[in-house]
């Protein structure tokens, strides 16, 4: 773990928030190549749910009508129970510490540099996880509103509108990605529980009957998702929630769980919500949220299979997926340990690398022509600093899954040499149909 966090440092995929400030805990900012990763991998999922006949798009605001999360029971229940050590003052998630230590590295007394108090915490308090502030200039009561922390409320009370609008038949969906807030008790392990992240959620309407079917189809359909743009499978895992710890709303759930350097953990979780949340927008807003089919004239609460994923945390397991360390051949015939991301090449923040093998005899030119006509269709970086097998290093290093070198041949036949990253074959094509070749592995 440490060295996928100092990579994204040195190669400007993360850093931390306010870092010349000292940080904020939980916050973290993306850098030039994490944004281009973040959304690409944001696009892959907005195309594999808008691009088909049932699924709508939608982008509700951030900050909603406080009565949505009295409805969705946020105000009451989101909340998990907290406890402090006597000793050091650590704060904990009850249900995550094992309270017979506490083993915090916040100790900084005089001894020893972790707390080694033993079991002496606080009484479990509950703590609501919603960030809470105020509209409009007035901080009273009734001007609190809650920086929404799931995007899934946006999905629900937008759901006559959506039906309306599209004149959309059930079952059909409606997709989501987002910010979403949560004033996480412990933050920790990078990227993967924060106080700030994105989410990209999937609400699929349908009636009661046909749930346990569409259930397993999505459970499905999300976990080849994760396959198909790369994890390796013996990362992933589904792990069912069992019926006893299932909210009470919910008829079934799963989690899907990557394999990180640290343990397996949720990177999307996929649930059998019933009719709950319509019915209790319902009660809440006396607005009626039913879906009427017109051939067998029944009304009705649909039922919600919700696929909620996390972008941030999918960043950070395609990219703990994506690391990799090997060994590469030098000019002088030697092999030396290179690091290298292997990204889908739809994920790949940079596309393709262009290098002049020297700085003279027109080969900049040549190159600089051939970066600006693939940069018109994709992401391209044109490096000509430094000998190009620590060119090839530092693509590696960015995931870049194609170079191109042009040498003395492309000023004769207008070939040039295209190298894989993963293994590092190349390749002598003609420039011209560099674009195509790489277009190819895109799609
Ligand atoms: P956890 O049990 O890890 O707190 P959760 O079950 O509360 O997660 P959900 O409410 O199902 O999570 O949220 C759906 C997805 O949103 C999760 O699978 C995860 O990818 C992402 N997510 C949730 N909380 C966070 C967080 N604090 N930081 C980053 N991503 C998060």
């Amino acid at each position: 773990m440490a060295q996928i966090v100092s990579l994204s440092k040195r190669r400007g995929f993360i850093f931390q928030s306010s870092e010349i400030y000292g940080g904020l805990n939980g916050c973290w900012d993306y850098g030039p190549l994490g944004v281009e990763l973040l959304n690409n991998i944001k696009q892959a999922w907005w195309q594999s749910m808008t691009f088909r006949d049932d699924i709508e798009g939608l982008d509700a605001s951030i900050l909603m009508h406080p009565k949505v999360w009295e409805a969705s029971g946020h105000v009451e229940n989101f909340t998990d129970p907290m406890v402090d050590c006597k000793e050091c003052k650590a704060r904990f998630r009850a249900d995550q510490i094992d309270e017979s230590k506490c083993g915090s590295n916040a100790y900084k007394g005089r001894k020893a540099s972790k707390c080694r108090d033993e079991g002496k915490f606080t009484e479990a308090r509950q703590f609501n996880l919603m960030f809470k502030t105020f509209i409009g200039a007035v901080e009273s009561e009734d001007a609190v509103v809650y920086l929404r922390p799931e995007t899934a409320q946006g999905i629900f009370v937008n759901f006559n509108n959506v039906k309306d609008s599209t004149r959309q038949k059930l079952p059909f969906g409606i997709a989501q990605i987002g910010k979403a807030f949560r004033n996480e008790i412990n933050t920790k392990n990078f990227l993967y529980r924060t106080r700030e992240f994105e989410q990209m959620e999937m609400q699929y309407f349908v009636k009661q009957g046909i749930d346990t079917e569409k259930y397993e189809y999505w459970k499905q359909n999300r976990l080849n998702w994760w396959i198909n743009y790369g994890i390796r499978k013996e990362r992933l895992q589904f792990v069912p929630h069992p019926q006893s710890k299932l909210a009470h709303y919910a008829k079934d759930a799963v989690d899907i769980e990557f394999d990180f350097p640290f343990g397996w953990g949720e990177i999307e979780g996929i649930h059998n919500r019933s009719d709950f949340d319509l019915s209790q927008h319902v009660k809440f807003s006396g607005k009626k949220l039913e879906y009427y089919d017109d051939e067998t004239k029944e009304r009705y609460i649909p039922y919600v299979i919700e696929t909620s994923a996390g972008a941030s945390r999918g960043f950070m397991a395609f990219l703990c997926n994506a690391y990799d360390e090997d060994e590469a051949p030098t000019a002088l015939g030697k092999v030396e340990k290179r690091t290298v991301l292997r990204f889908h090449p739809k994920l790949a923040p940079i596309k393709c690398a262009v290098f002049p093998l020297v700085n003279k005899d027109g080969l900049q030119e040549v190159s600089h022509g051939i970066k600006d006509d693939l940069q018109s269709s994709f992401n391209v970086f044109y490096d000509e600093s430094g000998a190009v097998g620590r060119r090839y290093r530092r693509q590696d290093e960015c995931g870049t899954p194609y170079c191109v070198t042009v040498d003395y041949d492309t000023l004769k036949d207008n070939t040039v040499t295209i190298r894989d990253r993963d293994s590092m074959k190349q390749e002598r094509i003609h420039k011209d149909l560099i674009k195509k070749y790489i277009l190819e592995k895109l799609f």
